[in-house]
């Protein structure tokens, strides 16, 4: 292959070109929502009604994914987030926590924040001492489990008469509208900031989802492999770690913290040390991994999709309706 397809073929699947991809999809989607109410408020012309949106609520989703696993059936109001919900287990039991790696578009302002910490300070996010970082991240285990339960014990018949709360139905523009909020500005300035100092510290001390997909990530079947033979200990693929695992002591990196981003195989210069690999040791290119996880997810958005699992059932005069009730009360940064 001609080395400037190779490079092409790199770029494109590298991290940070794949999470912005998402990210600038999810955004648009938030543009349609937006010109949907402004619509439906009588202040612009029609737009289809978007359902990528539904990533903003996961824990309302949850629990309409608990009510299908207890037999509480599809559902079929807001499907669409039931299906992100399905595709982001699936891609973080199979490719370790991908969904956070790869997908997330809140992750990836985090991940861009620590980034231009890193460039701003010579390479480095600073790094807490262990405990400090221990405790940070017990403290989102906990979180987490407590919120898993809860939901968990939400009886069938009350998770699925949730759904179909007209409440639930806008919940996303009210989620929205929240940004506009100085005091979620003020929050996300500050979370901007610490990112840059400190790395990702939503997705590292915080997030009750990352924890979950996490504990799915330590059983992937696909998984970083070091060979210690043919290692050369240049500390290359700690020093990249942006979840900061020791990889250069790793037989094959379980950590919890790791998203399959790949960086440490990409930059390992010893031959057949670092590699991500299969079940059956099969080797995986950085650039494979990046590209199973991309179909692997747009797979399960286009089966759902062409089977009529994703787009809501809730004919456009109902949202128009519910929207011009009182539920949205306050003004949207759309201008509605
Ligand atoms: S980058 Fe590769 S060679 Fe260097 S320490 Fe890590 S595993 Fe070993
Ligand atoms: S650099 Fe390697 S160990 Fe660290 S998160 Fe990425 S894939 Fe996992």
């Amino acid at each position: 292959m001609p080395g400037w397809l190779i490079k092409l073929r790199d770029v494109l699947t590298s991290r940070m070109v794949v999470r912005w991809g998402f990210l600038a999809f999810f955004l648009f989607a938030v543009s349609r929502l937006l010109a949907f109410v402004r619509w439906a408020s009588g202040d612009g012309p029609y737009v289809h009604r978007p359902e990528a949106v539904a990533g903003l609520l996961p824990v309302g989703h949850f629990t309409s994914f608990f009510a299908w696993i207890k037999g509480g059936g599809w559902d079929t109001l807001l499907p669409a987030g039931l299906v992100i919900i399905i595709a982001a287990v699936v891609t973080s039991l199979l490719f370790k926590r991908g969904f956070c790696g790869w997908i997330c578009p809140l992750g990836t302002v985090w991940e861009s924040a620590a980034l231009a910490g890193r460039k701003l300070m010579g390479g480095h996010n600073l790094r807490l001492p262990r405990w400090l970082d221990l405790v940070g991240r017990s403290f989102r285990y906990l979180i987490a489990a407590a919120i898993f339960f809860f939901l968990l014990m939400v009886p069938l018949q009350e998770a699925v008469n949730f759904r179909q709360l007209p409440y639930m139905w806008v919940a996303d523009v009210k989620t929205i509208q929240s940004f506009a909020n100085p005091v979620f500005i003020l929050i996300f300035a500050l979370a901007f900031v610490l990112s840059m100092l400190f790395g990702p510290v939503w997705c590292r001390w915080l997030c009750p989802l990352g924890a979950w997909y996490s504990v799915l990530g330590i059983a992937s079947p696909c998984t970083v492999r070091r060979t210690e033979s043919n290692c050369i200990h240049c500390h290359r693929c700690n020093d990249i770690c942006h979840a900061f695992v020791d990889v250069e002591k790793a037989v094959s990196v379980r950590a919890p913290e790791c998203d399959g981003c790949m960086d440490c195989v990409r930059v390992c210069p010893a031959e057949e040390c670092l590699e991500a690999t299969a079940p059956g040791g099969i080797r995986i290119a950085p650039w494979a991994w990046a590209l199973m996880v991309v179909v692997l997810w747009l797979g399960i958005f286009g089966f759902a999709k062409f089977t009529g699992r994703w787009d809501t059932t809730i004919p456009d005069e109902v949202f128009k309706q519910v929207i011009n009730s009182g539920q949205l009360q306050e003004k949207t940064p759309g201008g509605f």
